[in-house]
This record gives structure tokens, sequence and C-alpha cells, in this order.
């Protein structure tokens, strides 16, 4: 690192990303390029000498830009947003300025304690029982995705319930989400050694607002008993993927408890909106649960990446995540006084990912954090409004956060596209790719349907507006031809 243009190159670095914020609307959201598009101009060796900042600057500006989706335009409405923010911005320029590793707290004792303060922090604004805070001897840990936190809870719970049955026992585990669980669940089942024949996605269906049912699990759960499985890990999710649906967690408890099956919450998306009184109600019954993550890089105006995982018994993921080699060795991990976060991870080494989270907290403060949920909250019931002005569409599921999943009724009976599904499918082809707007689509009680997600920083009602009016447009089109 050359201190002496260190300053003039982030300066021109940091001029760069603020033009490209100032013109993220102008670009396409969805890229438009064709496969192999980059691949093909690239020199096929790098360079011996270095190049000028200016020359990569002008390479990533004339091809690397119209070869990104741009998560960060007020256009972008697909998946769940990645929202960015200053202070996100600002929080990850320090942990990568820093750059330090702290797998073990005497590797950087400021990271690590850091990361204490700021799990307690997080729980507190979750309202969170006091067992699953530091302060209330469970503890939490950042990760860098949810998938990540679910298969350390799940190794953890493995581990636990295999000492317990003996280890030959791990082909009798079972797992169980439903069939809108983020197929995270499926993958991290897989990766800990569960056969895929045990991984149990139960059927949601509109009565529940496509939640989990608990009668459905504790009869899952009978019948595996009853042909000699072990029910393992039961993961309920505050805000489905697929269309923001909220699994009971308070009924799920208590199956979780009858079973004695590691009970997980997810709440990857929807868990930020719960720091609001008004929707803190959906994680009630989180008592009952082992572990719960949520993502602030989705809605916590945490730029990438940063999972909040939080664990009542952090002894069990040491357990079953812990190695002790000889290079490693020291005296503050001896003293069992310290927390060593590369037991309750992967890998060994991090990113001081506490910084950015600590700095968002901060700087806007309780107070704006709420006030920017309700903010996209209201400007979603907004976009359903709408929908709902346009007799030709409609809301295929009722909306509770910011995504409102809809779609084009579908066309007379006895027409060769009676699910709708062709319709929409085309809908949503044409708004992508006229490059004004970006949503993406699932497929919810067998029903295919059109996901606005709105929660980009730089979105406001105008972007909505014109996002419904394109939809219109759109769909003038195809219902004529
Ligand atoms: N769980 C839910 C409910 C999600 O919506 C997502 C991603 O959208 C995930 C898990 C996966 O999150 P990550 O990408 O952090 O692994």
């Amino acid at each position: 690192l050359d201190i002496n243009t260190f300053t003039q190159e982030s300066q021109m670095v940091l001029n760069f990303i603020s033009d490209y914020y100032k013109n993220v609307e102008n670009f396409p959201v969805q890229s438009q390029v064709e496969p192999g598009y980059l691949w093909k101009n690239s020199p096929n060796t790098p360079p011996n000498s270095p190049e000028s900042l200016e020359t990569i600057l002008d390479d990533i500006r004339s091809s690397i830009i119209p070869g990104l989706t741009h998560w960060q335009s007020p256009n972008f409405f697909a998946f769940f947003q990645a929202n960015a923010s200053t202070a996100g911005f600002l929080g990850e320029m320090l942990c990568t300025g820093f750059n330090v590793v702290g797998f073990n707290w005497i590797t950087s004792p400021a990271a690590t304690e850091l990361e204490r303060v700021v799990m307690d922090w997080m729980g507190k604004l979750l309202n969170l029982p006091s067992p699953f805070l530091f302060s209330g001897n469970g503890g939490g840990v950042l990760h860098g995705s949810t998938c990540e936190s679910i298969v350390c809870t799940l190794a953890a719970a493995r581990d636990a319930l295999l000492k317990e049955v003996g280890g030959d026992k791990i082909t009798k585990l079972v797992v169980y989400g439903s069939d809108q669980t983020h197929f995270s669940l499926q993958k991290a089942s897989k990766l800990v050694g569960i056969p895929p024949s045990n991984f149990r996605a139960l059927a949601t269906t509109a009565s529940t607002g496509f939640g989990l049912c608990a009668h459905d699990v504790r009869k899952a759960m009978q019948e595996d008993v009853a042909s000699g499985l072990i029910p393992l890990f039961l993961c309920a999710t505050v805000g489905t993927t697929g269309c923001g649906a909220v699994d009971p967690i308070e009924s799920l408890g208590h199956v979780a408890r009858e079973y004695g099956v590691w009970f997980h919450v997810d709440a990857a998306y929807a868990g930020s909106a719960c720091i609001c009184p008004e929707y803190r109600h959906y994680l009630d019954g989180v008592e009952h649960a082992d572990s719960i993550s949520m993502n602030p890089h989705k809605w916590f105006l945490t730029n990438m990446d940063c999972c909040c995982l939080w664990v009542k018994n952090p002894r069990s993921l040491v357990d079953s995540l812990s190695t002790d080699p000889e290079i490693l060795r020291n005296e503050a991990t001896e003293s069992m006084g310290v927390v060593d976060y590369k037991d309750w991870q992967i890998a060994l080494s991090r990113r001081f990912r506490a910084m950015k989270l600590w700095v968002v907290i901060r700087r806007y403060g309780v107070a704006n954090l709420m006030a920017h949920i309700r903010s996209d909250i209201s400007l979603a019931k907004r976009f359903e409004a709408l929908v709902k002005t346009d007799s030709r569409f409609e809301v295929v599921v009722p909306r509770r956060f910011a995504l409102v999943c809809f779609r084009l009724k579908p066309p007379r009976k006895g027409e060769d596209d009676d699910d709708g599904s062709k319709l929409n499918r085309k809908l949503l082809g044409a708004i992508n790719s006229s490059g004004r707007a970006y949503m993406s689509h699932s497929v919810v009680g067998g029903t295919y349907t059109i996901r606005c997600a709105i929660g980009t920083t730089l979105t406001s009602q105008q972007h909505v507006e014109a996002a419904w009016k394109l939809i219109q447009e759109k769909a003038d089109h195809f219902l004529l031809v």
C-alpha cells in the first residue's frame, strides 16, 4: 500500500462511484449484454506492467458497467434488494481500510468486542429474549450470508443430536421446512450430510397465507418417528422469499419442543421490519427458537455482506465448528474468557463486518432506521393500491411487508394458457427487457406471480408510479395481440 498515492487514487474511485450513483437511473436496470460479452473482448493474459487507474476506470465505464445489473437503481424491484447507504458504504470503507482478520480475539480484540456489542444492540432492537444475547448467556455472530448461518446451525444441531443418539444415526436425521422455505435450507441439509430423502418441504396453501401449518409439521414428525427416523431441525421463516409469508413461530415452537428438534427462525428479509413495534409481533414466539438469523444487507441500510445469527447456546456452535491447531494457540483463548469467532463460522478468515453495522446504527439512529422501513412499506402499499385499480390485474398474496406479488388475471377458461403463467412470463420479460424496471417472479401455491420488492434506497414514489405505468403499457400490448 502506497500512502503517497492512496489519498489521490481513493478520491478518484470515490468520484467515480459518486458519478455512478448520479447516473444509475439512466442505465438499463437489467444488464442487456449477451453471454460471453466480456470474455470475448478481454486480453487472455494479465498485464506485465502496472496500468494507470485512469485506464482501468475507463475500462470499467466502457466494459464493466454495461454488464452490471444495477441493484442500486431506483427502478430495481427484483428478488430482495441489497440496499446500499452512505453509512453502509463508509462502514465498509473502514472495514476494508483496516483489513484486520479477527478470527481469534487476540488477532484484533476490537473486532471481536465490537461484534459482541453490535450483536447485542441488534438483538435489543429486535426485542429478542435475553437468552439470545451475550448479556443473557447466548450470543451472536456476523456471517456473510443466511446460507452460511443455516449450515452452521444445522451442523451444531446435528452434532448435538448425534452425541445423544450415536454417530451412526446420521442417515436417520430429518430436516423440516415448507415449500416456501428458502432453498438454502435444502442446500445446508445436503452439506451437513442429511440424506436428500430426509428433507421435508411441507406444502403450504393460501388458507394459511402460505405459512407452515403446525399441525402438518407435527403429523410429518409423528410419521417419521413411527418409521424409525429422528426429527432434527425445523426452520420457520418470517418473510418468505417467494411471497413474504410468515410461518407461525409460536405454534411451530411448541411442536419443535415436543419433538426436541432444533428450531431456527430465518428472518433474512423481514427481520429488519421487526425493529418497528408494529411489525414485531411477527417474531412472537421466538423465545421457543434455538437460533434466529436476519440479513442487514437486505433491508437495514447495510451494504453487502452482513448476516446476523443469534444462538441461545453458543457452546453448541463451538463444539461443532471449533478447531485447535497449534499455530493459533494463545493465552487469551486458553483463559476461556474470550470469544474466538473462528469457532462460530465455517472459514478461519473473517471481515470486520461489525464496523459497518455499528456505523450504520450510530449514523442513522434507531428512529431513522424505523422511518426507512416504514417508508418502503408505504411505497409498497402505494404500488399495491395501483394494482388494485386495474381490473385486469390481481394481487396474488396479501402484502405484508414491502413485497407485492401480482399478476395479470389468466385468460378465459379453455384457452391454452389457463393458469396465466405464459401471459405473465411474457409480461415480466417485456418489463425487464425494456430496461426501465427490473422485477422477478415466484410460483406460490402453483400460481406464477410477478414480484415487486421495494427497498432500494434511491426508490421514491415517482419510480413506483413509473414502474406501474410501464406494466400497464406492456399489458395493453399483450392483451391486444
Ligand atoms: N432466507 C430468505 C428468506 C431469503 O429471502 C434469502 C435470500 O433472499 C435467504 C435466506 C438467503 O440469503 P443469503 O443470500 O444471505 O444466503
